[in-house]
């Protein structure tokens, strides 16, 4: 996933993965004098939650000598995730939940830093759980072809977008909690106060169950998916980039996504 003279900017949330997946890379950068990191942590404006994760985020930093980065959403769009969620309630808009609106505007935000810092990489630490959910997920939502996009390299297909890696995506969640326990790095604990993926948590639950049966089914699914790859890439068509006609940042369509869901709220 790196080389030895790469710029890598990590997304750290404040959670037990980003920081354990934070104090792993930093003791193994310490090898090698010409890499460089730095933290990004994106401020979504979620009251009462995200003010402790970023104390924590900040405080983890410090502790470890890692540059470190704050981009809000107030400042990229606006508006904080708290506001834009009062208007998604008061459109009453059943298909688009306060987890879409945030992970999309949350991508284009850590992406846009990871540019500006010229990084190489952008890490970020989802972990076996998280990919074999995504893995699911995209089946139980019919985006069968999305699969091929699960992986732990995602390379830039436009200059404007930055390699994304996940470095732990081979490693069960339980290990590492267990790693932040024994390395006793304080971490954000609550969950948001905005998730309500429940579809999400059905497939979890039914891994774990899975797993606790059968062991080692989350690595066999990501293996499945691996080795199917190849083909899932070959059937999906190559997607031409462009810039959006209103921000500039990369689309497929006329206008990127972000743009798209805030117009959709009146907010653009
Ligand atoms: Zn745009």
């Amino acid at each position: 996933m790196l080389k030895p003279d790469d710029v890598v900017a990590m997304a750290v949330s404040g959670g037990k993965d980003s920081l354990s997946l934070l104090h792993i890379m930093v003791k193994i950068e310490k090898n090698f004098p010409e890499a460089r990191m730095c933290a990004v942590t994106v401020d979504e404006g979620i009251r009462g939650y995200r003010d402790e994760a970023m104390k924590l985020a900040v405080k983890n930093c410090q502790k470890l000598g890692v540059e470190h980065k704050v981009v809000s959403f107030k400042e990229m769009y606006g508006y904080r995730l708290d506001e834009l969620v009062d208007i998604i309630q008061k459109k009453e808009e059943k298909d688009l939940t306060p987890c879409s609106y945030c992970g999309v505007l949350r991508r284009r935000a850590l992406n846009s830093v990871a540019r500006e810092i010229e990084a190489d990489n952008l890490a970020t630490a989802h972990n076996l759980d998280d990919e074999t959910q995504t893995i699911l997920l995209n089946i139980i939502h019919g985006d069968a072809l999305r699969i091929a996009r699960v992986k732990p390299v995602l390379s830039a297909s436009h200059p404007k977008l930055v390699q994304r890696i996940k470095p732990f995506c081979e490693v069960p969640e339980r290990e590492i909690a267990l790693y932040a326990h024994l390395k006793k790095i304080r971490f954000q604990g609550i969950p948001c106060p905005y998730a309500q993926t429940a579809l999400r948590n059905d497939i979890r639950s039914m891994l774990n169950t899975m797993e606790q049966k059968h062991t080692g089914a989350k690595f066999t699914i990501l293996r499945s998916i691996e080795r199917i790859r190849p083909a899932l890439e070959a059937m999906g068509e190559e997607e031409k980039l462009r810039n959006c006609r209103l921000c500039g940042e990369t689309t497929i369509g006329e206008v990127c996504k972000p743009c798209q869901m805030l117009q959709r709220l009146g907010v653009l």
